[in-house]
């Protein structure tokens, strides 16, 4: 049977001040009061995993053993059928114009036009058929974890479209509707998303809701 958090102090594996809160407002209502890894100046673990779950497991892991506290970390990216899943781990540093550009900063068009670019090389009749990912993973200072993975199928079109959202929300239409991730309000991508989707499977899991 999986391990289970109760109420009590879960440090939050990010660094990242917009997840923190979000993670934060979805954990407050089962009693769990989230602590951020960078307030306890734990510092960030290099993600060497090639898949989501190892490398959200790399994370959390890390976090628990230097606070000696239950941690939870999230990964995610975009899987894109017809490139075998690419950029999937990657999803972030095809964004990184050091990578393509030898510049700093990223750049999240290059990133579609990248992926747009891999696609067309394949011809019109490509299948433009895509996914989100997001695994959370709880570890706690023993070792034992938890996973919960969630996803968001879609499709990507071209050109980008939309300006709310980040990342590569412009070019993801999520299955069932025809604007993207980034014409969509906040409030309603949040309530379709990989990371609701995960989070569902978590709260109901932990929290029996
Ligand atoms: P990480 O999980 O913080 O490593 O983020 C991975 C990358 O996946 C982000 O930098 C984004 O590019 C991409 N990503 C994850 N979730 C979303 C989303 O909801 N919309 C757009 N891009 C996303």
């Amino acid at each position: 049977m999986t391990r289970k958090l109760g109420s009590g102090s879960l440090v939050i594996a990010t660094h990242n001040a917009g997840k923190l809160k979000e993670i934060s407002a979805l954990l407050d209502p089962y009693g769990v009061k989230c602590i951020s890894a960078g307030s306890l100046g734990l510092t960030e673990p290099a993600e060497t995993g090639t898949t989501f779950v190892q490398n959200a497991l790399i994370k959390a892991r890390a976090a628990a053993e230097a606070s000696g506290l239950a941690a939870l970390a999230d990964d995610s990216g975009l899987s894109v059928a017809a490139l075998d899943g690419r950029p999937g781990v990657y999803t972030a540093d095809w964004a990184e114009r050091q990578w393509f550009e030898g510049l700093p900063g990223r750049d999240w068009y290059m990133a579609m036009g990248k992926v747009e670019g891999m696609l067309a090389e394949k011809g019109a009749d490509v299948d433009r058929s895509a996914a989100f990912h997001c695994v959370l993973a709880i570890a706690w200072p023993d070792g034992e974890h938890a996973i919960y993975e969630g996803r968001c199928e879609g499709a990507l079109v071209w050109p980008p479209r939309g300006d709310k959202g980040f990342g590569y929300d412009p070019v993801f239409v999520p299955a069932g509707r025809s604007e993207t991730f980034a014409e969509i309000p906040p409030e309603e991508k949040h309530a379709i998303s990989h990371r609701a989707d995960a989070f569902a499977k978590l709260v109901a899991e932990q929290f029996g809701v």
